[in-house]
């Protein structure tokens, strides 16, 4: 039987909990070094500890063969700067981020991730990923180097960012990982870190998880950790019914990474930066909707008179050819591209887009609702690197739309894709289908990252941070795998002198009991579901995109009183639920986190876009600089660290010269830059 209505029609009831349930059964794992987290950096730590010798453990949430943001496939790949072709370096694209966010980014990881994603990815192609066009079925185009037959996205004047076939890619490490003999658990909520005679600030030793099919505990020892969990994209909204989208990121993506650090005393940098999530459940499907931003960047729109839509460059330049929207006019250095974790763009750096007053050019009747793309109007290249190469290998593409709409009669030969009719001043970001209107403005996402140095080391002795949002200064999905291959890397190397891991067994007996408080409740306790949509409410309203002393500090006791009154009585009824519940547990120290973080800053940032409604001025110079939070015995702590803080002692003032003394065994070549 393949269908849910099916199983119910016929059996009349809802399925049994189909996996035996064993509360309270212990199983202790022991590691050199366990990643937690197995999306595309846990997943690439994991091979490269295991590369260099180390015995490794990876826990997951979900399964790791595909979970995480990056299991439904990547069609473009970010940051691969040392590519034979690319015209850009590790040094000028670290400081284009660094620039574009005023200072507000973690440069020194930037600088890695370009120094290590070309290399990262010609491993993918070594294990399976097909990264050239080796068919020769974009022969002659423009995007296309006949050398080494590589495909460029967005800006083929400097080629950093390339085309890959990559709906595989989880399979493809996943199965590099089993090769090399990692233990790989799935369906592993971790909990809790454990560290050395269960003090906080001290080294850690390991972690502690449960299954969410069996319910079994498990407490994991290692020498090294390496967080490697993604963001926490079910703190601001909770609508995962609502078009499967509420999240774009994964579901378990509940920011346990943070809160167990946080709570182990681990140091936290921009933890009061948010934005506006425009990816929530209010949106449309991801990459539904005619657009012409992202994966489909140059497309053209026309509205619903067949009128074409102009574009221009970020300087207000009219661009007039399709061919010249993916190339760099006066002025501009090169496009960066979109979705690689930087909120800012100086117009040097900023991508070609159509007419940023469209929505006031629809409002005057220049252009009439309902807009299109028309594929049709592009080369036969570019229709087909777009509607087949890149929406059929994009992440959340492949079955949703490109499969769907194909077997639907689609044809990009002949057929338009509509955009969304919305509120107008949503068609002033070509990303229709994430548009700012369709999400109230205090709905955010957010929160910052863990501090980290040039070992992508936290500042807890023994633990290490990669993927996107753990660490400070990532972003995507060149960027996982660049940050995982150095964070298992430095993991590994730790871990050759490292003592051996001794747990604390106070500590460990006090997680299992909270862990298995809510299996004990009374029946009548509220469910994961509605906490989550407590916790949504509650940082919506007191840390919205406005926010004062007395918002913040009624946002902390309100957190803590839902911990200690609906949490502390809520009832799972199976381990499923249990996991989902710890999670909103997390999710409440991870809003903690942020609530604390946004008191310590008495001054609006602009960068941040952060607006304190007290400390109402914008970007006092004496502000400019971070604030690294930490929790000590219940308390949050915060200190004051420049910006550039990775280029001051005890670091090398450079990036190539910090790099070369901290990237060990597996470092990266420097290519000769071909100008
Ligand atoms: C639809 C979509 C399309 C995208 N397209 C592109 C693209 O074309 N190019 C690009 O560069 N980037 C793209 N991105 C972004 C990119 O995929 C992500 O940045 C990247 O996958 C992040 O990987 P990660 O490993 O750092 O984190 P995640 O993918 O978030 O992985 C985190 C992992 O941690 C696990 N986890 C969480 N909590 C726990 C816990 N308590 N215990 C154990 N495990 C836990 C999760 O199960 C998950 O496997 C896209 C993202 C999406 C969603």
């Amino acid at each position: 039987m393949s269908i849910w209505h099916e199983y119910v029609q016929k059996e009349g009831t809802i399925p049994e909990w189909p996996y035996p349930v064993n509360y309270g059964k212990v199983t202790e794992i022991m590691s050199d070094v366990l990643v937690v987290g197995g999306g595309l950096a846990g997943v690439r730590a994991a091979i490269s500890a295991s590369q260099m010798g180390a015995k490794v453990v990876l826990a997951d949430a979900g399964h790791a063969k595909r979970s995480g943001s990056g299991g439904a496939g990547v069609d473009h790949w970010h940051g691969a700067c040392t590519n034979p072709c690319s015209n850009v370096t590790p040094e000028e694209y670290t400081k284009a981020c660094y620039d574009s966010m005023h200072g507000y980014h973690g440069a020194h990881v930037r600088f890695i991730i370009t120094r290590e994603s070309w290399d990262s990815l010609l491993e993918c192609e070594k294990w399976g990923l097909q990264i050239r066009d080796v068919n020769d079925e974009f022969k002659g185009a423009d995007f296309r180097d006949e050398a080494t037959k590589l495909l460029f996205a967005y800006d083929y004047d400097n080629r950093h960012i390339i085309r890959v076939w990559g709906y595989n890619v989880k399979p493809v490490i996943y199965n590099e990982a089993k090769r090399l003999g990692v233990n790989i658990q799935n369906r592993i909520c971790i909990t809790s870190l454990l560290t050395e005679g269960g003090k906080q600030g001290a080294r850690v030793v390991g972690a502690t998880g449960v299954n969410t099919r069996t319910g079994e505990f498990f407490v994991f020892k290692s020498k090294a950790t390496i967080i490697a969990t993604g963001g926490a994209g079910r703190l601001f909204q909770f609508v995962p019914e609502l078009t499967a989208s509420a999240s774009m990121s994964d579901m378990s993506s509940a920011g346990v990474g943070h809160a167990i650090g946080w709570k182990a005393g681990a140091e936290f940098v921009n933890m009061e930066r948010t934005g506006p999530n425009t990816l929530s459940g209010f949106g449309y499907a991801p990459y539904s909707m005619g657009n012409s931003s992202n994966t489909y960047h140059g497309v053209p729109i026309i509205d619903a008179n067949g009128k074409e839509v102009p574009w221009v460059d970020a300087f207000n330049h009219p661009i007039h050819t399709i061919g010249e929207r993916f190339r760099c006019g006066p002025g501009q250095k090169f496009q960066l591209g979109i979705g690689i974790g930087i909120s800012n763009y100086l117009p040097e750096y900023a991508q070609n887009d159509p007419v940023n007053d469209l929505p006031e050019r629809i409002r005057k009747g220049e252009f009439v609702l309902p807009l299109y793309i028309d594929m049709t109007r592009m080369s036969e290249h570019e229709r087909r690197v777009l509607w087949g190469l890149m929406v059929g290998h994009e992440g959340k593409t492949r079955i949703p739309i490109y499969d769907t709409f194909n077997k639907g009669g689609f044809d990009p030969d002949k057929d338009m894709l509509q955009a969304p009719v919305m509120n107008l001043d949503g068609y002033a970001n070509s990303c229709f289908w994430a548009a700012r209107v369709n999400t109230p403005s205090h709905y955010r996402a957010g929160g910052g990252s863990y501090l980290v140095d040039w070992d992508l080391k936290t500042s807890l002795e023994g633990l290490y941070a990669a993927s996107s949002s753990t660490v400070y200064g990532g972003g995507c999905h060149g960027e996982s795998h660049a940050t995982g291959r150095y964070a298992g890397r430095k993991a590994a190397e730790y871990v050759r002198t490292a003592p051996n891991p001794i747990a604390e067994r106070a500590q460990i007996e006090a997680e299992m009991s909270r862990v298995y408080s809510p299996v004990r409740q009374d029946r009548d306790g509220i469910g994961w579901k509605e906490i989550n949509h407590a916790i949504a409410r509650l940082m919506q309203d007191y840390c919205g995109r406005y926010k004062n002393e007395l918002t913040l500090n009624m946002g902390l006791r309100l957190l803590r009183e839902l911990k200690e009154t609906e949490l502390a009585s809520a009832y799972a009824s199976n381990p499923h639920e249990l996991g989902r519940l710890l999670e909103c547990s997390s999710l409440i120290d991870f809003g903690e986190a942020m609530l604390n973080a946004s008191l310590a800053r008495k001054a609006s940032n602009s960068t941040l876009d952060f607006h304190r409604m007290d400390h109402p001025a914008m970007d006092p110079p004496e502000w400019n600089k971070l604030l690294p939070i930490r929790q000590v015995n219940g308390e949050a702590k915060t200190r004051e660290l420049p910006l550039d803080y990775f280029l001051k002692a005890p670091f090398a003032s450079g990036y190539e010269e910090n790099y070369q003394s901290h990237a060990g065994a597996g470092k990266a070549s420097r290519k000769e830059m071909s100008r």
